[in-house]
């Protein structure tokens, strides 16, 4: 008899009819181990048991079951983390795809939400109120694992990150508590919920959301240019960001076309406003001094959240394998030329590598009281993040190789990296800064002392309750004196 089978008999009867869980050796098990996960790059990692929460309670149950079997419990809302957090050995896994709540004050815009809303369901809801939410990109994610990580949503350029927005988490702690987190009640988890990731210390079962009027005309401005002309629209695209227009998300992308046989360099626009004369202003300025030789453009065309979707799907497209990384590449650094390897030699006709303009928010600072104390700490004006995607298997070393080469030599202009498109397995770096990272591991260590959740997947699963060494990997495989660094 196996281990599962042995488990799934002893702990029939103490849990509560009908509670949804799957053992290992059941029909469903791999559906609900990894169905609804994004990246077809499935992970050979199987927890005991998936539980199908669909109450409060069910989660509760989990944690007391874990704490009887002596397991670790792991958590999924929308299944879109590149590197499959959700899916570790020895665990229990939390499936929260049926939990739902969506409940919106019409007072005060303050939305209760469950973790795995994605950033469609909840900007389709929100927009028959004439509200939105900054949601991520792309319409599939969900805002459980986005927001901890902080969520670099819609125009976070300037209006900031997403998880500026929560204004109140609740948890199930590792002990099965349940509690309420705000800026006056259990704050450190407050905290810890705005950019620890995948290393929060408790399950989120609702995000309290502080929802924005939504924009009645949004327009985007397109200019493609081809290879050659790459430090030229980049040089200029950079220049241009920090004074541009504030309700505009800027952002540069190598990659191919569709209709296009080659890689091409574009320079993409977004604009959030109430009418067209708005709109147009504040593309303007992008459309009279865009640099000649763009191959095809577009100025102020009709858009909206549903078509941007649309768009961010095609270009993340569902059954497909992925390998990602990114840095926060340095202020000062020469940011055209540290991505210009990575534009110019994508492995595969689908993969792409994107800038994402970051000033004025990324200049703000808790010093002076511009940027909220919170977990997340580390950002610069330059967001790089490569995105190799492919389908067959056998390509699978080469470009997860090329995803490696890449970072290896970007990260040494870098300050650290986000951790929504990062892999700790493959690459360890910096995600905070000093005195948040060391903050974040102690609030780990307070709630969560035996490492009841899974947290964060490094190399070989081994960092349980130390976390992150939050250093960059250079200085994890030498320490200052020239000793191994330990975790
Ligand atoms: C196609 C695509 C596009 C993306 N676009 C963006 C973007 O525009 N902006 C951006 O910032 N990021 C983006 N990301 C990254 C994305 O935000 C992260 O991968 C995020 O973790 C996904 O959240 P999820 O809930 O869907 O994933 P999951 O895999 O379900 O969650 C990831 C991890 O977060 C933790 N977690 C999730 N829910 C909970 C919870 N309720 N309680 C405690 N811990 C929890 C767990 O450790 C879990 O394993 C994108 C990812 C993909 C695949």
């Amino acid at each position: 008899m196996s281990t599962e089978q042995t488990l799934s008999i002893k702990y029939a009867a103490s849990l509560p009819p009908s509670f949804p869980i799957i053992w290992r050796e059941e029909a469903h098990y791999e559906k609900a181990r990894v169905g609804r996960v994004f990246n077809y790059r499935r992970p050979a990692r199987f927890p005991i048991a998936v539980v199908e929460a669909t109450t409060e309670k069910h989660i509760v149950d989990t944690m007391r079951l874990a704490s009887e079997i002596g397991c670790r419990v792991a958590v999924r809302s929308g299944g879109h983390s590149w590197a499959v957090w959700s899916v570790r050995d020895d665990s229990i896994l939390i499936d929260l795809g049926k939990y739902h709540e969506f409940d919106l004050d019409d007072k005060t815009n303050v939305l209760k939400a469950s973790p795995s809303t994605t950033g469609r369901l909840l900007n389709t809801l929100l927009s028959a109120r004439g509200l939105m939410f900054q949601s991520g990109h792309c319409p599939e994610v969900a805002v459980g694992g986005f927001l901890l990580q902080g969520g670099m949503g819609w125009n976070c350029r300037t209006w900031g990150w997403s998880c500026e927005k929560v204004l109140a988490v609740d948890v199930v702690t590792a002990d099965g508590r349940q509690l309420y987190c705000d800026k006056s009640k259990n704050r450190d988890l407050y905290w810890a919920a705005r950019g620890s990731g995948p290393g929060f210390p408790a399950v989120v079962t609702r995000f309290h959301l502080q929802c924005i009027p939504a924009y009645t005309h949004m327009r985007s401005s397109g200019y493609i240019y081809a290879l050659k002309d790459y430090r030229k629209a980049f040089e200029w695209a950079i220049k241009i960001t920090p004074d541009f227009d504030a309700d505009t998300e800027i952002v540069c992308v190598g990659s191919t076309p569709p209709g296009m046989s080659e890689t091409h360099f574009m320079v993409l626009f977004v604009t959030f406003k109430n009418n067209d004369k708005e709109a147009r202003a504040a593309l303007q300025s992008a459309q009279d001094t865009a640099p000649p030789g763009h191959v095809v453009s577009w100025f102020a065309s009709e858009t909206s959240l549903p078509l941007q979707y649309d768009d961010q799907h095609a270009a993340n497209p569902s059954g497909h394998r992925y390998a990602v990384d990114n840095s926060y590449i340095k202020n000062d650094a020469d940011i055209v030329s540290v991505m210009e390897k990575a534009v110019t030699t994508l492995p595969s006709s689908k993969s792409f590598a994107l800038w994402y303009g970051m000033n004025p928010c990324s200049r703000r600072s808790t010093a002076n009281g511009t940027f909220p104390d919170m977990a997340l700490s580390m950002q610069s004006d330059h967001y790089f993040a490569t995105y190799a995607i492919w389908e067959d298997e056998k390509d699978d070393s080469r470009c997860q190789s090329w995803i490696k080469a890449i970072f290896a030599e970007a990260q040494v202009h870098s300050e650290g990296s986000y951790l929504g498109d990062a892999d700790f397995q493959v690459r360890p770096t910096r995600f905070w800064d000093t005195e948040q990272g060391a903050r974040l591991m102690a609030i780990r260590k307070k709630y969560d002392p035996q490492g009841r959740i899974a947290g964060y997947l490094d190399a070989g699963d081994k960092s349980r309750t130390d976390g992150l060494a939050n250093v960059h990997e250079w200085e994890m495989e030498k320490g200052e004196n020239g000793s191994e660094a330990k975790l």
